[in-house]
């Protein structure tokens, strides 16, 4: 039986499928409840433990990231919360059984955040719901992630971004989620922790028992249920050979990606912290091309300092050791809310007060933000990218605002770069019309598919629904592509992607015959990706002819055709 999905992060895998979360109600089914004081005593024994897990947790950090850690410390200090914690007691003491005092007071907890009309507290309703999870899963006698063997699939109709984690790398095979959307925290969590990961996947405990053997192919996006004998041992088969691609891809990693022909494509990471640069080197990437630094914004509860800004963003221009990191400067709105900034809720938020219009409309606050990327270029090399740009204005302004914030700096006389090159991410259709006018106003573009397919095509980048619709193979986005790097060469600027397309092997002749100068991508995506530019002739895809196509189907077959290069692969 095959159960299909999105794919996230490419691989093969077998393993035994391990349910996180789904189970819960089966369980509480069979719970047998006790007394009052017995249900006291197991909530609160289940809360020592969440609170002791998360410590371990905390104290061998040395795994996490900055974003990760945050998140953990806001779960350990809600369950210190005294409201929090007595509405469940008080719960129990009403003759409710442990589990369901939780769900309770997670249920209590959440319609009140929907109520305070506050983007942050909004937000704040995923970590209680963590953490009630966390709770639940305690009290149940489940283990917080029991990982009974070494081939684990997991499956979970959403994870939380802490329980992704905390997931062993050496054990967790792959990752099969109901929700989540490529660009979720969870799955960029995921992606950087290299799983195999397919979101969209409907599978129950009803359609797979816990413990047993499943093959998840995620190149084909399939998941293969009760599976035969000889269907396993082809997968172990094509696991073995992805395992031994890995071991030469990590060997050949440090090598420049150049075409056969060669035309040479920077290859350079998506990062979200500093942590995130000390697997780039590892991987080969090449600087960065996209530093999200909003994920900085969201967890705090401030608008980050001008100093803790620098410190962030000098440690990134130094880890880079002379490569360019391109900063990109806060895209808050559309799925990413910030509680620092306080912003209305509203109807459309993915075409409302988002990334740029935010910035030029807090100057001092995009000020602060683009002095401390320029004193950071004293330390390195950086460049600063603009998000959703629709209007040639706001590359003026944001010229004007960064005059006035060099000037600032040379009056306070701090060290900084006079020439950090200015770029936009081109991810909307404004800015792809308006590329050959843009391309003489910046120094850089950075495709960003992400957002371009979602608003090309008028299609929710979130919604599983009409996920269908969404794909970056529609000719739509392929000639749009074609016509952004057509005009920044004319216009003599590089040109990069950073979306989700940049790491996708299917796209890579058309992205090299193009003549994208730079791709970048989740660290773990850089070896692959490397290792299939070295071996495409970057004629192979003929343009006229891609250009032709009316059907991304047709797209799709014409790149697979003039991808394979005849190789083996898993
Ligand atoms: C994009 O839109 O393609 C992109 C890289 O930015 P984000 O995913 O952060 O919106
Ligand atoms: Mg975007």
């Amino acid at each position: 039986m095959l159960v299909r999905g999105n794919v996230v992060v490419e691989g093969v895998a077998v393993g035994t499928i391990r349910f996180l979360n789904m189970d819960y109600e089966k369980h509480l089914q069979s719970y047998i409840a006790g007394g009052v004081g017995e249900e006291t005593e197991k909530y609160e024994h289940a809360l020592a433990m969440a609170k002791k897990d998360l410590e371990t947790m905390l104290e061998s950090g040395e795994n996490l990231s900055e974003s990760e850690l945050e998140i953990m410390g806001a779960h350990q200090m809600l369950l210190e919360d005294v409201a929090f914690v007595e509405a469940i007691t008080g719960y129990i003491q009403q003759a409710m059984t442990a589990p369901a005092a939780v769900l309770r007071a997670v249920s209590d907890f959440k319609a009140m955040f929907d109520e305070i009309d506050d983007p942050y507290l909004k937000e704040r309703q995923n970590d209680v719901v963590d953490v009630g999870n966390r709770l639940i899963r305690k009290i149940l006698g489940l283990e917080e992630f029991s990982v009974e063997g070494d081939q684990v699939i997991l499956c979970a109709r959403d994870l939380e971004p802490s329980v992704m984690a905390g997931l062993p790398e050496e054990k967790v095979k792959a990752v099969l989620l109901e929700n989540g959307s490529k660009t979720s925290h969870t799955v960029i969590i995921a992606r950087a922790k290299g799983f195999v990961t397919m979101v969209g996947v409907e599978l129950t405990p009803q359609m797979a028992a816990q413990g047993e053997t499943v093959l998840v192919d995620a190149v084909r996006g399939e998941v293969t249920l009760q599976p035969s004998l000889e269907q396993i041992q082809e997968f172990q088969e094509r696991v073995r050979k992805q395992e031994q691609e890995r071991t030469v891809l990590m060997e050949r990693a440090q090598l420049p990606a150049c075409t056969r022909d060669g035309k040479e494509v920077l290859v350079a990471a998506n990062i979200s912290s500093p942590e995130d640069m000390e697997k780039t080197s590892v991987y080969g990437c090449q600087g960065v091309g996209l530093y999200r630094t909003e994920f900085f914004f969201m967890e705090s509860p401030e608008l980050p300092s001008e100093e803790k800004q620098f410190e962030a963003y000098r440690s990134v221009a130094e880890q880079a050791k002379g490569a360019l990191c391109v900063i990109r400067t806060l895209d808050i709105g559309g799925d990413k809310s910030c509680d620092c900034l306080k912003l209305a809720e509203e109807e459309n938020p993915f075409l409302g007060f988002r990334a740029i219009r935010i910035c030029l409309q807090n100057k001092e606050m995009f000020k602060t933000q683009l002095r401390a990327i320029m004193r950071a270029g004293a330390y390195g090399k950086v460049g600063i990218m603009l998000p959703m740009v629709t209007m040639l204005s706001e590359v003026t302004e944001t010229r004007k605002l960064m005059e006035e914030a060099m000037e600032e700096l040379r009056n306070a006389q701090l060290p900084f770069d006079e020439n950090v090159p200015l770029g936009i991410m081109v991810e909307t259709p404004a800015s792809v019309v308006m590329a050959p006018v843009f391309a003489r106003h910046v120094d850089f573009f950075s495709i960003g598919t992400n957002d371009l397919v979602q608003y090309t095509l008028a299609v929710d980048r979130g919604n599983q629904t009409v996920n269908y619709i969404y794909d970056y193979f529609d000719p739509v986005v392929i000639r749009s592509i074609f016509q952004v790097v057509t005009a920044a060469h004319e216009a003599g600027i590089w040109v990069g992607m950073c979306g989700e397309m940049a790491g996708d092997r299917l796209a890579m002749p058309f992205l090299t015959a193009v003549g994208m100068d730079e791709l970048s991508m989740s660290a773990s995506q850089a070896p692959a990706v490397k290792e299939q530019i070295r071996n495409l002739d970057s004629n192979r895809c003929d343009l006229e002819e891609l250009l032709r196509f009316t059907d991304k189907e047709e797209v799709r077959a014409y790149l697979e055709k003039v991808g394979s290069n005849g190789q083996d692969t898993w």
